[in-house]
């Protein structure tokens, strides 16, 4: 995973390059919107994180600049303006997220991952999680480069899963998910037991991963990670970076 920093805070950028390099990234930096552009013309990144406030010019011009030429590239918007003009500016042109400085590293760390996890493949939302990723509009999924045969009902569980990670989804509302109108009864019960079954035996068979946990008596959830497309739901923070 690469990623370009164009931040003209050089002590910023040099503790964000530290931080994301224990993280296993490799990065690269700009101090100028020039410099950025040039690498963004020669080089390809997974992401790019832009401070607006650059010495020749905002770092909004990259954003649409790199919207239009590399689609695919994550954008996050680094501010020290708390300005809801830039955050709103900013999203609009396309990027992904945005942070306002100060900020934890932590807090970039999550974004940065949680971008990574949800690129898009050809402008598509998609679903990356491992091995897998699921092309929601498409509703299609890839094992790396090959295409998990899976049901209409299995992608639909798939996708519900894949959407409320970590969190505890009862028979119950896996049926009412799946069929709309919930009947109580055992054999809804069962379908959905079948439908996990497979679906999870179909993934595993492919990735060597289980990720359905069954929680006794209560229904199972998803161990994923995170997939979260509220953009402008941008958590302040009290301790400065
Ligand atoms: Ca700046």
């Amino acid at each position: 995973m690469k990623i370009l920093i164009v931040e003209d805070e050089t002590l910023l950028s040099e503790t964000i390059v530290a931080y994301l390099k224990k993280e296993g990234y490799r990065t690269e930096q700009a101090g100028t919107l020039d410099q950025g552009r040039e690498k963004v013309n020669l080089y390809e990144y997974d992401c790019v994180l832009i401070d607006i406030g650059l010495p020749d010019g905002s770092g909004l011009g990259l954003v649409r600049e790199i919207k239009k030429c590399h689609p695919e590239t994550g954008i996050i918007i680094l501010s020290a303006r708390n300005s809801l003009d830039d955050k709103i500016s900013g999203l609009d042109l396309g990027a992904d997220d945005y942070l306002t400085k100060p900020f934890h590293l932590s807090e970039l760390n999550s974004r940065i991952k949680s971008l990574l996890r949800r690129r898009k493949f050809d402008g598509q939302l998609a679903y990356e999680i491992g091995k897998m990723r699921i092309l929601p509009e498409h509703r299609q999924v890839f094992i790396q480069d090959e295409i998990l045969a899976i049901t209409k009902k299995e992608f639909d569980l798939l996708l519900y899963f894949v959407t409320n990670p970590g969190r505890v989804l009862t028979k119950e509302s896996i049926a009412e998910h799946l069929w709309g109108d919930f009947a109580d009864n055992s054999d809804t019960f069962n379908y959905v037991y079948s439908h996990i079954k497979n679906l999870k035996r179909k993934i595993f068979e492919k990735t060597g991963t289980e990720y359905f946990r069954n929680v006794y008596g209560s229904g199972y959830y998803f161990e994923g990670p995170k997939a979260t497309t509220d953009k402008l739901d941008t958590p302040s923070h009290t301790n400065p970076l």
